[in-house]
């Protein structure tokens, strides 16, 4: 079985990720792949660096992702094209991982951020989605990235709203309370799904 893990940002992913991994089950992080991709040698790091031009590298040719941020930030144009040159490198190297995986696995959790805003259901059987209400998912952000409200609301603000994601998962962690409290959901819902 294919697992998408999902939430929004601060919402608990990474905690819930480990617990996973704790139990044997292998977990495909989107965000690590998406860092892979743009690395020199690769395919999407070369189109990125032929559209964006070399300003955008380190002194070791890596690419400076804060600089490359900055010109996509307030540029529709340039973002959709960045987008193009990296989601499809993503989602090939995910869907690899995910053969490769599953030639000596039962079950592959994928983590992707943003499954439910990039529609990408369709790669997974169930969808998990870890939920806690905007008063914690603020509070929480705040703390670990030392930053104002208005920072973490804005971030909050420019994804979908966790209470319309608990509509489309088929299961929830109601990330609210202890760590422990969330593995017992966890093992209670990949018990169910015959995971465990
Ligand atoms: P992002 O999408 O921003 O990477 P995430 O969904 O992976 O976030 P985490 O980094 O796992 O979220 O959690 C956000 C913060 O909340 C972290 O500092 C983490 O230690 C803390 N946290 C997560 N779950 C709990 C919990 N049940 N109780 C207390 N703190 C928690």
């Amino acid at each position: 079985m294919i697992v998408g893990l999902t939430g929004g940002i601060g919402s608990g992913k990474s905690t819930i990720s480990v617990m996973i991994q704790e139990l044997n089950i292998p977990v495909i992080d989107a965000d690590k792949i998406a860092r892979e991709v743009v690395s020199p040698g690769e395919a999407a790091y070369a189109q990125i660096v032929e559209f964006f031009g070399g300003d955008i590298l380190e002194e070791d040719r890596s690419i400076n992702r804060k600089k490359l941020g900055a010109i996509i930030f307030n540029d529709e144009e340039k973002r959709l094209k960045l987008n193009s040159f990296v989601h499809p490198a993503v989602r090939e190297r995910m869907l690899a991982r995910k053969d490769e995986l599953l030639e000596v696995q039962e079950s592959v959790v994928m983590d992707i951020p943003l499954l439910f805003e990039s529609k990408l259901s369709h790669m997974v059987d169930r969808t998990l989605l870890v939920y806690v209400d905007k008063k914690t998912q603020l509070e929480r952000l705040m703390k670990r990235d030392q930053s104002s409200s208005a920072d973490a609301l804005s971030r909050i603000r420019s994804q979908i709203p966790l209470d319309d994601k608990t509509k489309w998962a088929d299961g929830i962690i109601d990330n609210n309370g202890t760590v422990e409290e969330s593995r017992q959901q966890l093992i209670h819902i990949f018990t169910k799904w015959d995971i465990l």
